[in-house]
């Protein structure tokens, strides 16, 4: 899909054109490279002060994994963490070296003037970050917090990362990591993701990292020997989520309508996966994927993408318009899940990841049936996710929440509504489908097991919904 004007502000009229009457200037985005380095240059680390070092130390011990080349203030006590984990970091020296990435343990600020300590170690270097650079801030879920003043410092980081991310443009994401007391073990793929290339169109994102078990993987496959299913994979973003997760080492179980098959059985054929021709909304569609999924021994995960709009204002929209979105976003998730959970398909430490829309956050003219919907699908994860922890299988459900992503769908969308939709966000530029899939392959993870219940927009920060 095009973005004209995005690669007119490219061109260097086009740059001085923009410049000079004020108009958004979207960068291009860096995007994860199979081969490349996880983290694209140097990282600045720092921690505030306090005993609890084992944020610091899971966060040293991925540095020195990911071979990062990683730097800190003078005054800071994480170089001991570093240290220990065989990580020898540079000082900063406040001169004119550029950062890939910012990242702050602020897990031991417990009171109002220690919110201090962020400023201190943001400031000085918030105009030294590269582009496509990445802003990462671990603290405490503030809801385990039974301290008033800690919680609400805790609390208070919500406010830093977002305006941070509205703030520092140039391609640049800011993200919150809450991790629980006791699961610092499990900050691997989220680091890993938050700092890299990956999340390029994720920004002011708060993730809350929990217990769960989380499974080793190799880092070059972690979804390698893993079956996984995505629905509506023909095209668009299921297309691209069917692509990374076989990237990634996956066998794909491509899903579609019947019409789809010719594009459905080439997306197969080229990622050397398989193709499952379904309506998900038929009776027997349960039955059908645990057919296909049984032949490989059961899945590790199911992707519900397929969905649709048909798009009316209330008063003219017909009940058929109604039923038809409500029955595929919404209620054939609840009973494929259902199914597959109640005829063991899914197997230990399987993940599903159910698409969302930020339609159904934030609402959107002439899309009742859709926004509701898509909120429906946030409600399901939710009441899901405690399910899961309480049967002790490992499994987890998340959902990612597109923006705007550059596909058929917003392609239709009229010339005006459609510039809007591109541009009110920090990135100044829709998103692609590669973006929605790498959020949902990290999710996908045997390495995400700490990761259950969560919402992540995939929107560049979008002022819909915010
Ligand atoms: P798309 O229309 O290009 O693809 C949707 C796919 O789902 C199609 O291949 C379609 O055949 C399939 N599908 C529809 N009904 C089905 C059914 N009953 N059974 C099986 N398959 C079915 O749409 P897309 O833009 O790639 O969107 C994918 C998902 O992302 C949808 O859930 C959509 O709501 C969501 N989303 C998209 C955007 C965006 O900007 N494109 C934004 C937010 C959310």
């Amino acid at each position: 899909m095009s973005d004209r004007y995005g690669d007119f502000v490219q061109s260097s009229i086009g740059k001085k054109v923009a410049k000079n009457l004020g108009l958004p200037m979207p960068t291009t985005l860096d995007r994860f490279e199979s081969g490349e380095r996880l983290v694209r240059g140097s990282v600045l680390v720092g921690r505030a002060t306090g005993d609890d070092k084992s944020v610091s130390e899971s966060v040293a011990r991925i540095l020195s994994d990911v071979h990062a080349e990683v730097y800190v203030n003078s005054s800071d006590d994480i170089k001991d963490a570093l240290a220990d984990a065989g990580v020898e970091a540079k000082a900063n020296t406040g001169g004119d070296d550029q950062f890939k990435v910012l990242l702050f343990d602020a897990s031991n600020i417990s009171n109002a003037e220690q919110l201090k300590e962020l400023y201190e170690f943001f400031h000085t270097v918030a105009r030294r970050v590269e582009k496509s650079g990445r802003v990462v801030v671990v603290g405490r879920t503030p809801e385990n917090i039974t301290d008033i003043e800690t919680a609400m410092a805790q609390r208070s980081l919500e406010g830093f990362v977002k305006s941070v991310g509205k703030e520092f443009k140039r391609g640049i994401t800011a993200q919150l990591i809450y991790v629980e007391e006791g699961a610092e073990q499990n900050l691997d793929s989220t680091l890993r993701f938050f700092t890299s290339a990956r999340s390029a169109y994720v920004s002011g994102q708060v993730v809350r990292v929990s217990k769960g078990s989380s499974v080793d993987v190799d880092w070059n496959q972690p979804l390698g020997g893993k079956t996984m299913l995505v629905t509506g994979a023909s095209r668009g973003i299921g297309e691209a989520i069917a692509r990374v997760l076989a990237r990634e080492g996956a066998h794909v179980i491509c899903l579609d309508v019947p019409q789809q098959q010719a594009d459905l059985q080439k997306v197969a054929s080229e990622i050397s996966g398989s193709a499952l021709t379904v309506d998900i909304t038929s009776e027997d569609a349960g039955a059908e994927i645990a057919d296909a999924a049984q032949k490989r021994g059961g899945l590790d995960s199911i992707i519900h993408n397929a969905g649709v709009t048909r798009d009316k204002t209330l008063a003219k929209m017909d009940e058929k318009k109604w039923n038809m979105v409500i029955d595929i976003n919404l209620g054939s998730i609840a009973r494929l899940n259902r199914y597959l959970l109640d005829n063991d398909v899914l197997k230990e430490n399987a993940r599903i990841v159910c698409v969302s829309s930020i339609s159904g956050i934030a609402g959107n003219m002439g899309q009742t049936n859709y926004a509701t919907s898509k909120a429906g699908v946030i409600g399901l994860v939710n009441a899901t996710a405690k399910q899961l922890e309480d049967n002790a299988k490992g499994m987890t459900i998340n959902a990612v929440a597109p923006g705007f992503i550059e596909t058929q769908m917003t392609e239709a969308i009229p010339f005006a509504i459609r510039e809007a939709g591109r541009r009110m966000n920090s990135m100044s530029q829709g998103g692609l489908p590669v973006d929605v899939a790498e959020t949902i392959a990290w999710f996908a993870s045997p390495a995400s097991g700490g990761l259950n219940g969560n919402t992540v927009r995939v929107c560049g920060q979008s002022l819909l919904g915010a």
